[in-house]
């Protein structure tokens, strides 16, 4: 396996590693995805019992951003804010069933949620790891004063141009010196309060194809904040077209996510995972059921089974998914102490 503090000094080896990850040399090759599935299997008896690592709660799905590899323009379900009622039961649920990270995040951005202080506060005090993964846009003084302040552990920021022109032909409609002053913000306010936390990752998807501007982003920043990821933009379960971006090899292992991770929409609908964006494959509905019911029912049994069986080519939204699952690294220990929060940060980890 190759060393995480290798490819964090090295973006050339990173950069190939991302490419690999979702080529037919990998993909389509029937002796890596037998040595592949068999290491899956064993990685996934790890998993029965175990609460999810890690639950995304979606507050809202509302954006300030039409950002060109999302497909929040295409999102065809109702708008609307997780009633405060269904936020607490939700955090009570994940804390009694020993969920490992909650995350803020979902087809949204989660800072435009007016009550998500409360939603931090509510979580910190319920004594799960929080992780915040937000456009930067709003990251004013005084929200990454209580970002810092109220001890959430963890903030991912996409930032992905090096430049106020690369930025902004991909993150539509934001502002790249907003973003810039978010992250100086919370940079700021780790300083004036000496805290380590939250740990502030950078991360840039690479939906232009742009090189160059990836490895000077990747230089500039890597020593400022505590973690800089690069990852290919992906084609959201065949949702969105990217014209500049090759095709991936769809992957013929089983899917991480599904042993690891959970999404509870705004109204309590449980999607098939983070991609889902329109909830076309839902799970269960959080409210009619509890999480733990959702995480063991059959729905779900239902398509990790097929994932086991090398049939996850039959669940429509996982057939036209191209993001990588890779399983040769331990499934907990290093990674969950590391938030590594879903399979496109696995893609750019292995
Ligand atoms: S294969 Fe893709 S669409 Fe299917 S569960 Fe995994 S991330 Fe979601």
């Amino acid at each position: 396996m190759v060393r995480w503090g290798v490819l964090q000094r090295n973006f050339w080896l990173k950069y190939g590693l991302d490419r690999l990850a979702v080529s037919p040399l990998i993909n389509a090759n029937p002796i890596y995805n037998y040595f592949h599935r068999r290491r899956a299997m064993a990685r996934t008896m790890e998993y029965r019992g175990r609460a999810p690592e890690f639950l995304f709660i979606e507050t809202h799905n509302y954006c300030n951003a039409r950002c060109i590899m999302c497909s929040y323009a295409n999102m065809r379900r109702p708008k609307g804010y997780m009633d405060s009622s269904l936020f607490e039961l939700i955090v009570d649920e994940a804390s009694a069933l020993g969920v490992g990270t909650i995350l803020l995040h979902g087809t949204s951005e989660p800072l435009l949620d007016p009550n998500v202080l409360e939603k931090i506060r509510k979580v910190k005090r319920s004594g799960r790891r929080l992780h915040v993964i937000t456009n930067g846009s709003l990251l004013s003084a005084e929200i990454a004063e209580h970002i810092v302040g109220e001890g959430v552990d963890e903030v991912t920021v996409s930032l992905d141009g090096h430049t106020k022109e690369s930025y902004e032909r991909v993150r539509v409609g934001l502002r790249w010196e907003d973003v810039v002053g978010g992250i100086e913000n919370v940079i700021a306010q780790k300083q004036r309060h000496h805290r380590s936390t939250p740990f502030l990752r950078l991360q840039y998807v690479d939906a232009a194809n742009d090189r160059r501007d990836a490895y000077l982003f990747w230089n500039y920043w890597r020593s400022r904040v505590d973690e800089v990821i690069y990852m290919r933009a992906n084609n959201w379960a065949g949702q969105v077209q990217l014209d500049k971006l090759t095709p991936a090899c769809p992957s013929a292992s089983p899917c991480r996510f599904l042993w690891t991770s959970m999404v509870v929409l705004w109204d309590g609908t449980v999607p098939l995972c983070c991609l889902d964006s329109s909830a076309s494959h839902v799970l269960g509905r959080v409210g009619d059921a509890s999480i733990g019911q959702v995480w063991t029912g059959t729905a779900l049994s239902q398509i990790r089974d097929k994932h086991l069986q090398g049939e996850r080519g039959e669940v429509p939204l996982c057939r036209a998914c191209a993001i990588p699952s890779v399983w040769w690294r331990p499934v907990a220990g290093k990674a969950a102490k590391r938030g590594i929060a879903c399979d496109a940060e696995d893609a750019s980890q292995f």
